[in-house]
């Protein structure tokens, strides 16, 4: 509908070979506060070749299902398949559950019944009106969409060329930067080597951030599938990744027998884990027996795990700022880390439908739990219990 005409006009296109409905129509619109512009056809490909090319003169067309030669449902097929944007409307002698779907599969977007009392004509004023604001929040939101999917479309392209443009370079410079040392060891000096091998830890850390930032703006944006998935399957692959570092660190690793399966998507509930694991791992200190323990409970709707460590902890000024990106407390020296690990946890729970919060104090180790809902369709979170 043309925007800049009021609420109260209407501007029909009727298409109706009967000569006592079409007067009967335009009498419905007489006395209505809805100023109706009616202009008729006879026959529907006289519609046809009348919206082709001169759709916007129109805010709805209302199509007589039994129209001689071409029939009405024949006329909103054509009219959906040559893309005329009007909401269409079908009036019909008898209805019928088949024929409510033969118009709605047609392209119709309602269809009425011309009752032997004519009740239907006081109706028109009201429901014509209704049917063209339904259609015009239908193509509103339809445009919308489109322009949120343009819009996703390019931003992952946008992070696709960045990674990969800053990812070359990067390479570049760890590489030759390897060489110079490797081949060149006799003729640098020390302080030489040890620009070199500052060069290379730099060039490391920003191909870990380059690939973190990738992986945090792709959650929630790539849609990936939802499948019943074991936790237990998940954190045992975890382990045997890390083995070396636990074992490098003396830390046991204690995994609860209880880890259920969940309906969730593996890969990003892996990254959970494994970012809670590493930062176990990392910040667990000089502990006497490093531990790193991972439980879960039921709590009702919602599956509530843990990942406690035994380490450093964190004041608890700290627990709502770490989530954010970038930030990270200097308490160890830690070149590997980028800052956005605990970020990537918050958004890849969030996107479940689910919480992580961490609950710790210096020197005492740290406990981070989340918490899923058993069913990721539509779960409210226990906002009270989780608070903290
Ligand atoms: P990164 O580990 O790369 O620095 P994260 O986002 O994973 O970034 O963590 C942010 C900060 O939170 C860390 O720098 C560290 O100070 C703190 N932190 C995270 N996990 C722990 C932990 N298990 N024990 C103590 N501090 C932690």
């Amino acid at each position: 509908m043309n925007p800049s005409r009021t609420s109260l006009s209407l501007r029909v296109l009727l298409v109706e070979d009967n000569e006592d409905d079409r007067l009967a129509f335009r009498r419905a619109f007489q006395g209505s506060q809805l100023a109706c512009e009616i202009t008729e056809c006879i026959r529907g490909e006289e519609a046809l070749k009348r919206l082709r090319t001169d759709a916007s003169s129109f805010d709805l067309v209302v199509i007589d299902h039994g129209l001689p030669g071409m029939s009405g449902l024949d006329l909103c097929k054509e009219l959906l398949d040559n893309q005329v944007p009007l909401p269409l409307v079908i009036l019909t002698g008898k209805g019928s559950e088949e024929l409510a779907v033969e118009a709605l599969k047609a392209g119709a977007g309602d269809y009425m019944i011309k009752d032997p009392g004519r009740g239907y004509l006081d109706l028109l004023p009201v429901v014509l009106p209704e049917v063209v604001r339904r259609h015009g929040d239908r193509l509103a939101r339809k445009e919308a969409e489109e322009e949120l999917q343009r819009i996703n479309e390019e931003l992952k392209n946008f992070v696709h060329v960045v990674s990969h443009d800053l990812r070359t370079p990067i390479t570049f410079i760890q590489g030759y930067s390897s060489l110079l040392l490797e081949q060149y060891q006799d003729t640098l000096d020390d302080k030489g080597r040890m620009c070199l091998q500052r060069i290379r830890a730099s060039a490391r850390r920003m191909e870990a951030l380059v690939s973190d930032l990738l992986a945090l703006s792709t959650i929630g944006r790539v849609v990936s599938s939802f499948e019943n998935i074991s936790c237990g399957e998940i954190v045992s692959n975890v382990a045997s990744d890390l083995q070396d570092k636990l074992g490098a660190s003396g830390i046991e690793l204690v995994v609860a027998h209880n880890l259920p399966t969940i309906c969730c998507d593996g890969g990003r509930i892996r990254q959970v884990f494994e970012n809670l694991v590493v930062n176990a791992i990392k910040f667990i200190g000089h502990t006497k027996s490093p531990i790193i323990e991972i439980r879960c409970e039921d709590r009702g709707d919602f599956l509530q795990f843990c990942v406690r460590d035994n380490g450093i902890g964190i004041d608890p000024q700290y627990h709502l700022t770490i989530f954010e990106k970038f930030h990270r407390l200097r308490e160890i020296e830690d070149d590997e880390g980028t800052g956005l690990g605990l970020a990537i946890v918050r958004r890849i729970v969030d996107n479940h439908g689910g919480k992580v919060w961490v609950e710790s104090e210096r020197g005492k180790g740290s406990s981070f739990y989340f918490i899923l809902p058993k069913d990721p369709t539509g779960m409210k979170l226990p906002v009270t219990e989780i608070e903290n």
